[in-house]
This record gives C-alpha cells, sequence and structure tokens, in this order.
C-alpha cells in the first residue's frame, strides 16, 4: 500500500527516535498510541533545555533563574490557551492528567455543588477515569448517577440522551472521543442540550485533544480535561480547563504553597486567584515545558492533516481487518477517529496481542479502563489497535498480516 497522506509520514517518524527500537528482532510497529503517543525530539529536547539551563522552583524568586522558570511556565499556559481557544489564560490549570483534572472538578465544584436528590448524567463510553470519581462522591453526597446507553455500532443512543436530560441533572459528564470504540461523540451539540436543560458541562477530552481542534468556546462546555501523553508531550502532566466563573466559585483543592492569598492562624486563611488556586505546590516544572512543546510540534504538523491522515488509517485497517475470518469489529460508528477495536473468533484478545508482540507489533488488550463497554457487548475485552500522526499503511499492512497469522496459530 503506497502512503497517500497530506503530510510526509516518514519525515514525522524520523522525530521519534523511538521508532527505531527493535522488538523481538523486528522495527517496533507501535499501534498503541491511544494508551500513550510517543514523543518527537523536540519535546525531548525541550524538556532537557529546561532541566539543563533553566530549572528553578517558580513564582516565588527574585533572582534570575526563577524569573526565566516562571516565564517558561506561563508561556506554557498561554500556548494552551491558544491552542484551545480558551477566553482567559486564567481558565488552563495543570493537573497531572485527565483523571487529576476530573478528580480536581469532582472534589471542587461536585463537592460543593451536588447533593441529595441532584442526577449527574454519564454515558457507557466513559473511561474509569470519568466514572469512579464521581462514584466516589455520589456515595458521599448521596446524588445519583444516571447512564446515557450506546447503541450497537457504539454511537451514543439520542433517545436515552433525550430521557436522561429530562431528568434536569445538576452536571453532564461525556467522554470527547471514546478511547475503546473511537466513537466521536458531538459535544457541542450534547453541551448546548444540557445548558438547556440547566446542566454543567464537562468533557473529557483526553482521547480528542490529540486528533481534532479543540475549540472549548465553540463547543460551550464548562470542564476540558487532557492529558499531555497522549498528545506526543510528557506523562504526569496535563490541563483542566475550566470557565473562569465556575473556577473563581469553587472552593480549593489541595492545600498548600502557592494556592493562598494569606495564611494565619489568627485569621482565617484566604485563597488565590485562579488558576493558582488549584496548583498547589511545586508543579511539574519541565513537564509543563514539554507540553508546551507537543502542542508546537503538533501545530507544526497540523491537527487537520493529522486527522486526515488518521482518518485514511483507520479506514484502511476496518476494511483490512474485515477480511479476517472471524474478524468482529467493535464499534463501527461512522464518526470515529484513532482506535480500532476487534475481537476475532476462537480467540481470546490477550493471546493476540502476546503473539502481534512477538512480531514486534504492540497494541492494547483488555478492557481499556471501560468495562462498562464490555458488559454491553457481553466481551471479556478487545484488541485495540490505536494510530497517531506518525502511523503508516505499511504498520496496518504488518498487523493485519500479523493477526491472520496469529489467529491461524491459536484456532
Ligand atoms: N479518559 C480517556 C478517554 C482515556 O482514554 C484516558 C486514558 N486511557 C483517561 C481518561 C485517563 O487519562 P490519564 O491516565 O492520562 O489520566
Amino acid at each position: 500500500m503506497s502512503e497517500n497522506s497530506p503530510y510526509d509520514v516518514n519525515v514525522v517518524r524520523k522525530e521519534f527516535p523511538i521508532l527505531e527500537k527493535k522488538i523481538n528482532g523486528y522495527t517496533l510497529v507501535y499501534l498503541d498510541s491511544a494508551a500513550s503517543a510517543q514523543k518527537p525530539r523536540a519535546v525531548i529536547e525541550a524538556q532537557r533545555e529546561f532541566e539543563s539551563h533553566f530549572h528553578s522552583n517558580i513564582h516565588r524568586g527574585v533572582h534570575t533563574l526563577a524569573t526565566q522558570a516562571t516565564e517558561a511556565y506561563e508561556g506554557a499556559r498561554t500556548k494552551v490557551q491558544i491552542h484551545i481557544n480558551a477566553s482567559r489564560r486564567e481558565e488552563i490549570i495543570f493537573t497531572s492528567g485527565t483523571t487529576d483534572g476530573i478528580n480536581l472538578v469532582a472534589g471542587t465544584w461536585g463537592r460543593a455543588n451536588l447533593n441529595s436528590g441532584d442526577i449527574l448524567v454519564l454515558t457507557r463510553l466513559e473511561h474509569h477515569s470519568n466514572i469512579v470519581p464521581w462514584q466516589i462522591l455520589a456515595r458521599e453526597k448521596g446524588f445519583s448517577i444516571e447512564v446515557v446507553e450506546i447503541n450497537e455500532d457504539g454511537t451514543l443512543s439520542e433517545e436515552s440522551l433525550s430521557e436522561k436530560l429530562a431528568l434536569k441533572p445538576q452536571l453532564v459528564c461525556v467522554s470527547h472521543l471514546s478511547n475503546t470504540l473511537g466513537t466521536v461523540n458531538d459535544v457541542k451539540k450534547i453541551t448546548e442540550e444540557a445548558h438547556a436543560v440547566g446542566a454543567v458541562v464537562l468533557v473529557d477530552g483526553a482521547q480528542a485533544a490529540p486528533h481534532k481542534k479543540i475549540d472549548v468556546q465553540e463547543i460551550g462546555c464548562d470542564f476540558y480535561v487532557a492529558s499531555g501523553h497522549k498528545m506526543y508531550g510528557p506523562s504526569g502532566i496535563g490541563f483542566l480547563y475550566g470557565k473562569y466563573d465556575h473556577l473563581d466559585q469553587m472552593p480549593p483543592w489541595r492545600g498548600g504553597g502557592e494556592m493562598i492569598a494569606s495564611v494565619s492562624f489568627e485569621e482565617p486563611t484566604t485563597f488565590n486567584a485562579p488558576p493558582y488556586k488549584f496548583e498547589a505546590g511545586t508543579p511539574h516544572l519541565s513537564g509543563v515545558v514539554g507540553l508546551g512543546a507537543a502542542f508546537d510540534w503538533l501545530n507544526s504538523v497540523g491537527l487537520d492533516k493529522v486527522e486526515a491522515h488518521e482518518k485514511a488509517l483507520i479506514e484502511y485497517a476496518s476494511e483490512k481487518l474485515s477480511e479476517i475470518e472471524g474478524m468482529r469489529l467493535i464499534g463501527t460508528a461512522q464518526n470515529k477517529a484513532s482506535v480500532v477495536s476487534f475481537l476475532v473468533e476462537g480467540t481470546h484478545p490477550s493471546d493476540i496481542g502476546t503473539l502481534l508482540d512477538g512480531l514486534g507489533i504492540a497494541v492494547r488488550t483488555g478492557h481499556h479502563c471501560t468495562e462498562p463497554i464490555m458488559t454491553k457487548f457481553c466481551i471479556p475485552g478487545t484488541v485495540r489497535a490505536s494510530f497517531a500522526a506518525y502511523s503508516t499503511f505499511a504498520e496496518v499492512d504488518a498487523l493485519v498480516s500479523g493477526v491472520n497469522r496469529a489467529a491461524n496459530m491459536l484456532r
């Protein structure tokens, strides 16, 4: 299959040192980017450069290095703001990732606003990190959780969504892109419908951010969360976008340095303004700088181009995998991106994954932290291949031939 991409994928691949690695004697075929994407040199170098020449604690110092480190850190905040089109840079809070961002919203906005008798709406597509923090809080506060069901193709059931919104929930939490099925949800429409019944909306953008242009003002959501490591940046860093008025009214999250206005034993301690109110302690400084570099890198390739390339890969992979005897694709929404999940009749996903690893092909197997999806399809798990800007059609060919080989050995 010849490469037919809107950019030269081989040039992009050269920027990722790890893609030259051999695994079990084969050149690595990395099809696990939905779990964590690889990093280009620009990101690795930005972190190394910061650690080598600019590291110092931020905000508090008067010395030159502290000023330079602060500029690098706050510069990255502006990059995130511009990239997702937030109206103010104070609306960007650095977190350790999507999980941390959701827990922050649950522990602050959620704890302050959700009470017994209230309703929170989730969908069956959610990752555990957009389920469990809410379940823990629901146990404490006594509100109930309603779940929007999905159709056989992995899209959200519009009927179920309307039914749940008619209950007038206080909060709706929805993923932008399902990490297991690849379904892209129309989060702008869902937000409009949720706002119409008075609900606040949180969008889990962990999977969407590396693949789609995000415009939080156009979506209109109240909160948007994402992780650096899924979008070619460092692990242990991510961001939460929140509308300023919410952030301003939300109680603080973790207590500590930098999140205070004044601390006293005599008077009540007072808190800093957003975003600092939610950034207690010394953050992952080089991670933030690396995240900024990841946004720069992604924009230099062009998100529109990456999206088009990945769409072509998914279509090609779905078509070629479907030719394998006993193939069952899980998640066949028209509007899907980045991942292809499947099962081969008479085989277990983890056996396929292990045999593929023997050929140097990295895929993920299991429930992908979405057990409610597995329950819906009555399956133990899937094999999931996921694509990124550096994935190639030749890698899809390797996957298809590897799955064929593995399935023939296992049946
Ligand atoms: N939501 C979705 C849709 C995800 O795919 C993931 C990661 N698999 C998460 C949330 C959690 O992200 P992190 O582990 O980076 O916090």
